[in-house]
This record gives C-alpha cells, structure tokens and sequence, in this order.
C-alpha cells in the first residue's frame, strides 16, 4: 500500500527520504525558494551534475544523486509558470507523474514533493493541491516500488490547503 502523507517543513530537511523534488528553473541552476534550498544543501557538486541535464520543459522530470542532502536522489521537476506554460494543470499534473515514475525506475521507496508552482511560478496553491494529489492518486495503483509520498508545505496556509485537498481527494486513509 502506499501511504500519501503532508508535512510542514523544508524539502531540504526529509532524511528519512530516498529523494527529493527540486521546483527546478529551465536551467537546473540554484534559484530562490525550493531550487536555493536544495543547492545550498546540496552542495556545489549538484550544480554540476545538472548541467549535463539542462535545459528541462514544463512537466519534465530527471534525476541526479542527492550529493550532501541527506537523501539518495534529487528529481528536478520544471512546473508550468501560472498563465504562460499552458495547459498548466496538465503540466503540473506531468511533474507530479513523471516523478513519481523515475522514482519507480529507480526503485526507491519514498519521495518528497515541495509545492511545486506555488511560489515564484504563481500557480494557486488550493488549484495546485487539487492537481498534485489528482495526478498522485492516478500514479498510484501502477507503483511498484514507491510506498511512501509526502508532500512538505513550508507556510501554515499552505498546508491547511493542502490537508483538505488531501481529505477530498480520498488518498487520505491510504495506509
Ligand atoms: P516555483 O518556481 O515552482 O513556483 P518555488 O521554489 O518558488 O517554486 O516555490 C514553490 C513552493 O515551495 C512555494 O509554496 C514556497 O513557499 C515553497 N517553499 C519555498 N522554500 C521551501 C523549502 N525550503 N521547503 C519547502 N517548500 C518551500
């Protein structure tokens, strides 16, 4: 059974987890928000193993190893912008899925999700919840390996949406 669980707290700090989404940028380079904590984290060596990867479109997925994070793996989503990147909840709904499928291929067993869009990329965080654990609940039965998804909100708000986008979305009492 896989269990879908929400925390509050920073993606940077989940060592009980095999990776981590990065909210990437196009260029996988440190940013602000989700992208500059997980580098500063992570050291200067992801910055560089990224730079073979870039640049990724909106919905896509890769891996790298986690460097000095405390996780194994870091997978850098790029989320659609708000209004630009379209259709948007196609394409969060696309990070979300392709994730979880290389976290699948690469047979770990848990995976940390940030809000991916809801900062700089002005996604709505009540849409984006309803995107995230639609796409999440739809990954769900074809997982294999994957048991345990958190998805980590850094601001009360934002987790309070989040809860009730996860009791709506009836992946709540998965255990
Ligand atoms: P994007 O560019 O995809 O919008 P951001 O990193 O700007 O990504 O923000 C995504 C969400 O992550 C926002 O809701 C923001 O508040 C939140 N956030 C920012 N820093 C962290 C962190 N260290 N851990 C978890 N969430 C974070």
């Amino acid at each position: 059974m896989v269990k879908v669980e929400i925390v509050r707290g920073n993606i940077a700090s989940q060592p009980d987890i095999d990776a981590v989404v990065n909210a990437a940028n196009t260029r996988l380079m440190p940013g602000s928000g989700v992208a500059g904590a997980i580098h500063s984290a992570a050291g200067p060596g992801l910055a560089e193993e990224c730079q073979a990867l870039a640049p990724i479109a909106p919905g896509q997925a890769v891996i790298t190893s986690g460097h000095r994070l405390p996780n194994r793996y870091v997978i850098h989503c790029l989320g659609p912008v708000y209004g630009v990147d379209e259709p948007s909840d196609q394409l969060l709904g696309d990070c979300y899925r392709n994730a979880l499928m290389l976290a699948d291929q690469h047979q770990l067993s848990s995976l940390a999700f940030p809000a991916i869009s809801t900062g700089v990329f002005g996604y709505p965080v009540d849409q984006a919840a309803d995107v995230a654990f639609a796409a999440i609940a739809a990954m769900v039965p074809t997982l294999r390996s994957v048991q345990r998804i958190r998805l980590v909100l850094f601001s009360a708000p934002d987790y309070a949406v989040f809860e009730a986008a996860l009791n709506r979305s009836g992946l709540a009492s998965t255990d």
